[in-house]
């Protein structure tokens, strides 16, 4: 079955993406190619070194470091930033990291209209999406903004290599989710549809030679393909249950962000299974599994990803509060959602089961 839909809308920001090893050392030109000179590089505390490097490559093009990128894009952070990006006279940003740095340089970019050339070193997919999420007084809230969308991603798949394999496993079903989500969204069209597929079967290909040896260029390569597929699918159609399970329990259980994507996902799959039966047929072929949902779980389970809400740290006296968070406000799903069917769906997740 093609992926053809009879009314469809696609739009394309200006987006310049590049692949290949090494890629982080040519920075420089990107920033040249903008008509920038001072290009601020951004990154986490714990990859504040990778930072360095960057800014030591750029040469007279850097205008240093700000290492104080955090999980949720804290708006007291983004503000130090901004305040440091005028001290030093930034005219652009240089995102070095996961989804955290990058959400930062969008943070800022909303806020001073300076560009970004990101350079990523999970497979969260943040860089091929205008969507930007933000915390303050410990509420996280989401908008969407043209303005957010970086300008030049550069993939390097010599950077993603050194991501942990635990963290690895988590990251790449984060991606996976946007993909699986993709497939059955409402606004979904004929390439978006194409590119989750493709997404999908990069990982379904290359994750495992990644876990089994974790230096494998080829393979890391392959699964920052199917990473920026996936993100540039949740950049341009609605998402539905998955993503909203993982944003109740990030949000409001503090549970870790890619972890929590690879418990729920088989979960969420599993549970819109019947409703999206045509849309999802091909997580089945691509996994090797009838029902996509136990598809996903067998993978995810092959790849040594946590399986439970438990081993996350949620106790199951949350559960019914979870249940009650993700229900409050209707939002579309292909099937329809019910308190009581949630529930079950997170007692499953919390205990590791496989979905039924
Ligand atoms: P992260 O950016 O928080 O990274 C997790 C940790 O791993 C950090 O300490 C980081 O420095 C480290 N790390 C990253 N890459 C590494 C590497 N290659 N080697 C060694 N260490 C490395 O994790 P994430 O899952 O990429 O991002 C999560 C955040 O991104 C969340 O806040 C989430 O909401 C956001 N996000 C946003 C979008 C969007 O479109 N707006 C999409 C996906 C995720």
């Amino acid at each position: 079955m093609s992926h053809f839909t009879p009314d469809f809308v696609i739009q394309y920001a200006g987006l310049r993406v590049r692949f290949g090893a090494g890629m982080r050392n040519r920075i420089a030109e990107e920033v040249e190619r903008l008509g920038h000179a001072r290009a601020l590089v951004l990154s986490t505390p714990e990859q504040a070194d990778a930072a360095r490097h960057v800014a030591e490559t750029l040469g007279p093009r850097s205008a240093g470091v700000f290492a104080g990128a955090v999980m949720h894009t804290p708006v007291a952070v983004t503000q130090t930033a901004l305040a440091h990006a005028e001290t030093v006279g930034a005219d652009c940003l240089v995102a070095i990291g996961g989804g955290s740095t990058i959400g930062l340089g969008k943070a800022i970019a909303l806020r001073s209209g300076l560009d970004q050339i990101v350079v990523p070193t999970t497979y969260a997919g943040s860089e091929a999406t205008p969507i930007l999420g933000q915390t303050e007084n410990g509420i996280k809230t989401t908008l969407i903004d043209p303005a957010t969308q970086p300008e030049i991603v550069l993939y390097d798949p010599e950077l993603v290599a050194t991501l942990p394999v635990p963290l690895t496993v988590s990251s790449a079903l984060n991606a996976m989710a946007h993909a699986a989500e993709g497939l059955y969204a409402q606004n979904r069209n004929p390439l978006s549809s194409l590119m989750a597929e493709e997404g999908l079967r990069a990982f379904a290909d290359a994750l495992e030679r990644v876990v089994a040896n974790p230096g494998d260029l080829d393979a890391r390569s392959e699964t920052l393909y199917g990473a920026w597929l996936c993100g540039t699918v949740l950049g341009q159609v609605g998402m539905a249950l998955h993503h909203k399970l993982c944003h109740t329990l990030g949000g409001s259980f503090d549970l870790p962000h890619a972890q929590t994507h690879a418990v729920i996902l088989p979960h969420a799959i599993g549970f819109n299974a019947g409703a999206a039966a045509d849309e999802l047929a091909v997580v089945g072929a691509i996994f090797g599994d009838d029902h996509p949902g136990r598809a996903l779980y067998r993978f995810a389970e092959r790849i040594g990803a946590p399986l439970s809400l438990r081993a996350l740290g949620l106790a199951e006296a949350d559960l019914d509060r979870a249940a009650e968070i993700a229900t409050a406000k209707p939002y579309w799903n292909p099937r329809p959602v019910t308190r009581a069917d949630i529930r079950a769906l997170l007692q499953a997740a919390w205990e590791g089961r496989a979905p039924a």
